[in-house]
């Protein structure tokens, strides 16, 4: 049975065009880039990273390659920006990587403060503002939800940092914004990102460090991304990543998204006791809603067999069974218990998204009415 995947958020199909230049590189050109005689890989590793470091609008220094986002979150909040006065500040919207990184601070004796969020799942600016002082070291803040899209405005955000916290970093994990949102990539000190969610594969990532920042060198060994973290390069991840950031600018058209979006949605919407988890500024890629009353295990075990891939929330969330940032927004247990993250990427079609949201009101009106 064919089936058409819509948790895009999760992770993605790897573009053909980038798997055929990590064939290469496994095959062919599959030199250690610190060997003297391999000048063609190391110079051709350069220039992705300077690729890279272009589109987000920072030089090649700025950019070092770690084995994915979750590294590189914990790396940004164990980098030693803190010291035994100061506190950080971490939104209550965090990916686990972050979030669990700060409870693990906290537990060893660093003061952490969490940001509270809004109902529509963005930071509420008020409140961050209240918890930032003088002491402030790092804050950490999410620019689009992995869980609901909801984006924050990290320019907004890099003003309130600059007026209570002079000497704080601002780290924010921007994941799920690269290639997919607008967003201001000069507003942090510290930015993550991962290949595998725009067309790249799994297990590599980048922490970007403004110049001029000091961090704590993640992994000792021999030497590799400026003796900042160790480690043979991961030429194949690191060749896949640049194309496929090159290749996803290609793929995806943003009207077909925001079409597939808006016809997801108004099925949902136009079904009873559904709610979308949704404010007004909201990536096009992700749509969050609560199916009240249903458990939304076993409508994705529905639409599955209709041949339809969604999620949840998050993987992580999914492990735990809990979802900490649906609970952060205020949703009730029954609206968590009901809840689905449908994901949109470069393979989804129109119809393919008509189909879908044909299956969602077939399926939630089945099991609806085994409640009556
Ligand atoms: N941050 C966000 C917002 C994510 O969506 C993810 C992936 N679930 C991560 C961090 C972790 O990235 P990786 O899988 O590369 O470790």
């Amino acid at each position: 049975m064919e089936r058409f995947y819509f948790d895009n958020a999760g992770t993605t199909r790897v573009f053909d065009e980038a798997v055929k230049e990590m064939n290469r590189i496994y095959t062919d050109d599959y030199y250690n880039p610190s060997a003297l005689y391999s000048h063609d890989i190391k110079s051709e590793l350069e220039s992705k990273r300077e690729y890279i470091a272009s589109r987000l609008g920072l030089k090649s220094s700025e950019i070092f390659f770690t084995s994915g986002a979750t590294e590189a979150n914990n790396w940004a909040l164990r980098s030693g920006i803190k010291n035994k006065n100061g506190n950080i500040v971490v939104s209550e919207g965090e990916h686990s990587s972050v979030y669990e990184t700060a409870v693990e601070l906290k537990s060893k004796g660093i003061e952490v403060r969490f940001a509270p969020l809004d109902r529509d799942g963005s930071l509420n600016l008020d409140k961050l503002q209240q918890l930032l002082d003088e002491n402030t070291t790092l804050v950490s803040v999410i620019c689009c939800s992995n869980e609901t899209g909801a984006i924050n405005d990290l320019t907004k955000i890099r003003e309130i940092i600059s007026e209570r916290s002079k000497r704080a970093v601002f780290h924010s994990d921007c994941v799920q914004a690269f290639n997919k949102i607008s967003f201001d990539s000069l507003a942090p000190d510290m930015m993550s990102f991962s290949a595998h969610k725009l067309g790249g594969p799994k297990g590599i990532g980048l922490l970007t460090v403004k110049k001029g920042l000091k961090i704590k060198p993640l992994i000792a060994g021999g030497g590799q991304e400026s003796n900042m973290r160790s480690g043979t390069e991961n030429t194949a991840g690191i060749i896949g990543f640049a194309s496929a950031i090159s290749t996803f600018g290609k793929a995806i058209r943003p009207d077909l998204i925001k079409k597939m979006r808006a016809k997801v949605k108004e099925a949902l919407l136009n079904t009873d006791g559904v709610l979308v988890n949704e404010g007004a500024e909201c990536s096009d890629f992700i749509l969050s809603a609560s199916i009240i009353g249903i458990k939304s295990e076993i409508l994705q075990h529905l639409l599955y067999d209709d041949g339809y891939v969604i999620g949840l929330g998050s993987a992580c969330s999914a492990k735990t069974g809990k979802n900490r940032v649906l609970k952060a927004m205020g949703l009730s247990d029954a609206e968590i218990a009901g809840s689905i993250r449908i994901s949109f990427g470069a393979q989804n079609t129109l119809s393919q998204a008509e189909g879908l949201a044909e299956s969602l009101k077939k399926n939630i009106k089945i099991l609806k009415d085994k409640l009556r």
